[in-house]
């Protein structure tokens, strides 16, 4: 179903949307000491999955519109660090080999994935897409989880459908997907005689998840239209609202607006995103920042990070509101109340 609805060939459930990432990496051909282009604002789990696989992140930044991973500065990277060494591409500083990009769809937005796959081609990269956040979403004419080489996505709790916890691999290589299939299932050489030739993962997606990621699948359509609402809502309620921004959604994307989330200017709105989010906590609302930008975290102290500039000022000023796709209209009307409110103060 996933597969059909992506427009991929093949699908390989998995336990999670991390477990998803790592064997996407590793089906994708990267290998302990590779590096790859992981944007510093998101969810830790690409960049660990990238780890998990012996390899190294290199982290980007996010662009100043969209928040997305800036291609324009992966190309500057690719062109100006980097350079061929019998046909494979290197990094200068590192002396490591680069060898994927992984762009993260983040907060159901498309990241610009026309620039980033032309890039891929000319460097020899491959593309894992991490989609966990962004199912539904689309680029031009295409869903995310099918544009790059190989498409990771996530069915857990938070996410805009849900097994409780679980996750997929999508791609139209069949022997990536064939490979995938056999690493998450313990590398299988003979299931019979249990024979095994390689070192697996119990990566699996139990059946009673899957039953009930079918029926979620029913609602997918109308959770994304539900999210899309709420956006709407939530723009019209901060229309004209002096320091504050709202997400927007490129012209040529289909937004999922997971995770509504807004930038506030601390000068213009007489107030920052942490004392916002006390006063919505204050209110019984809960609000959330976005994550730490991933080249600030102690455990990737080890790893590049090229030029961010932007990354940083979102971490600082962003916070994301309410958005569950059960939310009505009155709920909607109190998180823009105390929003309101606290402008008026
Ligand atoms: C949720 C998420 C994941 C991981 O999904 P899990 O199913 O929780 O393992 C990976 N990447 C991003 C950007 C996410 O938001």
């Amino acid at each position: 179903m996933v597969a059909d609805y992506v427009g991929a060939k093949h699908a390989v459930a998995t336990v999670n949307g991390t477990a998803a990432l790592h064997v996407g990496l590793l089906v994708a051909g990267v290998q302990p000491n590779d590096e790859v282009l992981v944007p510093t604002l998101s969810f830790i789990a690409p960049a660990n999955a990238v780890r998990y696989t012996g390899a190294w992140p290199v982290f980007m930044d996010a662009d100043p519109i969209y928040w997305q991973m800036d291609a324009e500065k992966v190309k500057d990277f690719l062109e100006k660090e980097c350079s061929w060494k019998e046909g494979l591409l290197y990094n200068k500083t590192t002396s490591r080999r680069v060898k994927a990009i992984l762009p993260v769809h983040i907060l159901g937005h498309p990241c610009d994935m026309d620039a980033l796959l032309e890039l891929a081609r000319k460097f020899n990269l491959v593309v894992i897409e991490d989609a966990t956040e962004s199912l539904g979403a689309r680029y031009k004419e295409n869903r995310v989880g099918r544009l790059g080489d190989v498409g990771c996505l996530s069915f857990n709790g938070n996410k805009i459908i849900t097994t409780g916890g679980g996750g997929m691999i999508v791609t139209d290589n069949e022997e990536w997907a064939r490979r995938a299939k056999y690493l998450t299932t313990q590398a299988k050489d003979d299931e019979i005689e249990n024979i095994h030739h390689e070192i697996g993962f119990n990566y699996r997606l139990t059946n009673l998840q899957a039953a009930m990621g079918c029926a979620q699948m029913e609602y997918l359509d109308e959770h994304v239209d539900a999210k899309r609402k709420i956006a709407q809502s939530y723009k019209n309620a901060f229309q004209n609202l002096s320091g504050f921004t709202s997400m927007s959604e490129a012209p040529w994307v289909f937004s999922t607006f997971w995770l509504y989330t807004v930038l506030i200017n601390e000068t213009e709105y007489g107030m920052n995103s942490r004392n916002l989010f006390m006063r919505f906590a204050e209110s019984g609302i809960q609000t959330r920042p976005l994550w730490q930008p991933l080249h600030r975290s102690k455990v990737f102290e080890k790893s590049q990070s090229y030029k961010i500039e932007k990354a940083d000022t979102f971490y600082r000023d962003a916070l994301s509101l309410p958005s569950s796709v059960g939310l009505c209209e009155s709920d909607l009307n109190l998180v823009s109340g105390v929003v309101k409110r606290c402008l008026a103060e």
